[in-house]
């Protein structure tokens, strides 16, 4: 049995974090699994990367030099406390020095030239799972495993140059990883491979996109044919609804790609929407685990799942930062590619629409925008339209939230709906807008946000979520 495992940042913050992964991946080997690993950056780190550019672009030299040396202490505080044999310590101290150097030198590029591109920015953010992996690889040495470090490219990760969010070409990258790590998994060696960061042909160092690793884990399951996917994280799954909010949520045992890339993209969990795509395809499925408490069974996540009877919802979330923009007008009516020209002036300006609905009257369009993007969507939509005669008014509101209900057992039946909004409405919640995807999913509303938790604990108890898991 293959298992490509990946910790993420949340489950490798200091020494303690990386002898726990090392044991837990010891432990599956032994047991007579073929292990590849994947690692996130350290806890912050993708951040404090983020900010180191932004310190070096406006050239200020101390905070660049003070933030490069937090991250080199940051770094060899885990070698010192954790790598006891001094012959592993010295060479995974040198490789950590070497990688800072390195770093140091960019940091000075983007100094000097005082500009930061897309792609310096990728170069500077793999430094990340550069030196996070070199740590786990030094871990499981010290554990006398044989082990090999690989960066996302060196394990054989291709991608355009979309950088910041770089799109793998998949039909290569499947060829190169079981070039570049078969061999290996034959001779029971265990890959380490760093998530995030991939190349492109001409060999530019690009990143798939924050939360990123996840996506790694999957094409290098996909790519070796793994018969599972392990994302160990600090949560016990995937669950029916925020515990902060619903304190008698569950975890959910099991779950199907469909839905679980629903709840992703409604930041359910803070999983990369497009990881699960590769594994979908390729029919492997995914376990989400704590590895704070292995012995957890964590959520499963299935191509296809047995629907229970009477299971219809599988999970409730709530989606804040949000705003709501209405366009309206009586110039709408009947007018082929009003729609069209709305969502390209957004488009054109990088605004990212959540949700949508129009009546069949024409008479409005409303959309549902990010928080940060919302003064930028309002004022896109006034500059380019109003005054044309085919809107009248664009109107926002920044005080809403929106409810997404989620479940396969929805499909097809009749009255959950129904159901959905005499919950909501019982407990006093007006409901401003609605959207149901014709994939029958996934039911979204927006409501007043102060409203926002009463209806999730409404709705968690209407569908009874505490009880059936
Ligand atoms: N380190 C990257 C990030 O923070 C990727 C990841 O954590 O998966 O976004
Ligand atoms: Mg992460």
């Amino acid at each position: 049995m293959l298992v490509v495992m990946k910790f993420g940042g949340s489950v490798l913050r200091g020494t303690e974090d990386f002898k726990r992964a090392s044991f837990i991946i010891e432990k599956t080997f032994s047991e007579g699994k073929k292990v590849v690993v994947v690692a996130s950056a350290l806890k912050g780190v993708t951040d404090k990367l983020i900010t180191l550019s932004n310190h070096a672009l406006k050239r200020n030299s101390n905070l660049k030099n003070k933030l490069i040396q937090e991250l080199e202490t940051q770094h060899t505080e885990i070698t010192e406390r954790g790598l006891t044999k001094k012959e592993i310590r010295e060479e995974i101290n040198n490789k950590l020095k070497t990688l800072i150097n390195d770093l140091q030198k960019v940091a000075s590029g983007i100094y000097f030239l005082g500009e930061l591109t897309p792609r310096s920015k990728d170069y500077l953010m793999s430094f990340g799972e550069r030196m996070s992996t070199l740590l786990l690889h030094g871990f499981l040495k010290e554990k006398g495993l044989k082990t090999k470090l690989f960066t996302g490219w060196e394990a054989g990760i291709i991608t355009d140059s979309n950088f910041g969010e770089a799109n793998p070409l998949i039909n290569l990258t499947k060829y190169n990883v079981k070039r570049n790590l078969q061999p290996l998994l034959e001779k029971g060696e265990i890959p380490v491979v760093a998530g995030f960061i991939a190349a492109t042909q001409e060999g530019e160092i690009t990143t798939l996109g924050r939360g990123g690793s996840d996506f790694t884990a999957t094409l290098l399951g996909c790519s070796l044919e793994a018969d599972e996917i392990w994302l160990w994280t600090d949560v016990n799954g995937l669950m029916t609804a925020d515990p902060a909010i619903v304190p008698s949520a569950k975890t959910i045992r099991e779950i199907s790609f469909l839905e679980a890339t629903e709840m992703a993209v409604l930041g359910a969990k803070k999983m990369h929407p497009k990881a699960l795509e590769p594994a979908l395809k390729a029919n492997i499925p995914v376990r989400i685990k704590n590895a704070f408490k292995p012995e957890e069974p964590g959520t499963l996540i299935l191509k296809k799942r047995k629907i229970r009877r009477g299971e219809i919802v599988k999970a409730v979330t709530l989606i804040r930062n949000v705003g709501l923009i209405n366009v309206k007008g009586p110039g709408m009516i009947g007018k082929p590619g009003t729609a069209a020209k709305i969502f390209n002036s957004l488009g054109r300006n990088k605004i990212n629409i959540l949700m949508i609905s129009q009546s069949v009257s024409e008479l409005n369009i409303s959309m549902v925008i990010p928080e940060k993007d919302f003064e930028k969507a309002l004022s896109t939509l006034q500059l380019n339209f109003l005054g044309e005669g085919l809107i009248q008014d664009v109107a926002g509101d920044k005080n809403i939230c929106v409810v997404a209900v989620v479940g396969e057992g929805m499909k097809g039946t009749p009255g959950v709906a129904a159901r959905v909004f005499k919950a909501v409405a019982q407990k006093g919640i007006n409901v401003i807008m609605i959207a149901q995807g014709s994939s029958e999913l996934n039911i979204s509303f927006v409501i007043e946000e102060k409203m926002g938790e009463k209806a999730v604990k409404a709705l968690h108890e209407e569908f009874s979520l505490g009880k059936i898991q």
